[in-house]
């Protein structure tokens, strides 16, 4: 452990100091309601028009504009399943317009119950792209942040992660230098290469010696094993690791082994985490009812928005599971993610895609931001986002021009690994 993150945590645990003085008031940061520009156009708040754009390196944005000319912005990014996810925008386009932008629940559930075929990856992303311009939307009309109108801040800054190592890991070490002068504390990279379904012991080698030598730079490291390490190669896995204490190990085994998952839990004492590939509390309740995960990762472009992410949450809560929203995606993913962390107790980390091997091309999470200061990372944090809704201002006429020109290109697909036989393996 680094001097500066254990001050970090040791400056939080200090009365009677003047921080714990402080604190005895609760949250010290002012807030100065300040209504958003476009707010003041007096106007209804019915849904006039629904919009969305495909921008690289790989993200979907939603853009909902009312009939009063106030715009909100979401994102329902599906790695390698965009169409289907704007095709199901264009469904949900048609039937929203003309409805109350501030009735996001009625919409939410409508959009989720009305249609008989619910849920699953591809309808919850369009949902989520929805639900997060709404509540962009309402926090502009009403001149707060989301936060505000999820009860109010419950911290006044929200930590995160960094990758490194991308999707074959090699020269972590390096890397991880690179994220701790780029103000990073932790750090998530992939556990393994591509894996066979049962592989000699010694490909796990490289595996511990990486997080050895990450951790010996005083940071922590999660583990994302993918759900491309199976189950016989897994439990082996994470008992060598235990010795150098991962920050948690991601997605250990593949979404929907809930009792082999309970298997490992009681093997190993690393936290578990998982949760990107779940939408809905009905995905996460089987998980939790077993009793075999630490840590919860929805993704708040699949999992239903921050209406949904924001219940999962606060379900976690009840089971002594904390909330690490997933996203590695866009900035609006992201700023909403941390509008969801603002204002929820159990709430630990957030993933951000800042400089990640994904964002190529000169496409990046400040790329299309007008205000990219508010996601600068500082010890290992970002601060309160106090701007009305999401809290994040996008060059819209960068987003136009530059979705013209994605739309000639074939969307982002995810790489594709098969073994030494030809057969297909687990990304
Ligand atoms: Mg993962």
């Amino acid at each position: 452990m680094t001097s500066s993150s254990t001050a970090a945590r040791e400056a939080q645990y200090l009365p009677p100091s003047d921080l714990a003085a402080n604190y005895k008031r609760g949250i010290q940061r002012d807030f100065v309601f300040k209504p958003h520009p476009s707010s003041t156009i007096p106007g209804s708040t019915r849904i006039k028009k629904v919009e969305n754009f495909y921008v690289r390196p790989r993200w979907l944005f939603v853009r909902i504009e009312t009939e009063g000319g106030v715009v909100g912005w979401g994102e329902g990014t599906l790695e390698g399943h965009t169409e289907a996810v704007q095709g199901s925008l264009a469904d949900i386009a048609r039937r929203i317009v003309g409805w109350d932008a501030m009735n996001i629940e009625d919409i939410y559930t409508y959009l989720y119950r009305h249609r008989f075929y619910r849920g699953g990856e591809v309808l919850m992303s369009a949902m989520s792209g929805v639900d997060i311009a709404l509540w962009d939307i309402k926090g502009k009309v009403l001149g707060v942040p989301v936060w505000q109108l999820l009860g109010g801040a419950v911290r006044e800054r929200c930590e995160v992660y960094g990758w490194i190592g991308g999707d074959r890991p090699s020269d972590v070490l390096e890397q991880a230098k690179a994220r701790k002068a780029q103000g990073f504390t932790k750090v998530k990279m992939n556990a393994t290469e591509s894996i066979a379904w049962l592989d000699s012991p010694h490909a796990l080698d490289e595996t511990v010696n990486r997080l050895a030598q990450v951790k010996s730079i005083g940071i922590d490291a999660g583990l994302d094993f993918h759900g491309r390490v199976h189950k016989a190669m897994a439990k082996q896995l994470a008992q060598q690791l235990e010795p150098h204490r991962p920050l948690f190990i991601e997605e250990p085994l593949l979404p929907g082994h809930v009792n082999e998952m309970k298997d490992l839990y009681n093997k190993t004492t690393i936290p578990i985490a998982l949760g990107e590939r779940l939408f809905t509390r009905q995905d996460v309740r089987p998980y939790f009812e077993a009793g075999c995960i630490d840590i919860i990762q929805p993704d708040i472009a699949h999992a239903g928005g921050i209406s949904e992410t924001r219940k999962i949450a606060i379900m976690a809560e009840a089971y002594d599971i904390g909330v690490a929203p997933h996203c590695p995606l866009g900035p609006l993913a992201f700023a909403a993610s941390l509008q969801v962390g603002f204002a929820t107790p159990n709430f630990v980390i957030c993933e951000m895609s800042w400089k990640m091997h994904y964002n190529t091309g000169g496409f990046d999470l400040l790329t299309y931001m007008t205000n990219p200061e508010v996601f600068e990372v500082r010890d290992g944090h970002i601060d309160l986002l106090t701007s009305p809704g999401l809290g994040i201002e996008l060059n819209e006429e960068l987003i136009r021009s530059e979705a013209e020109e994605a739309a000639k290109l074939e969307p982002w697909i995810n790489p594709l690994f098969r073994g030494p036989d030809g057969t297909v393996r687990e990304w």
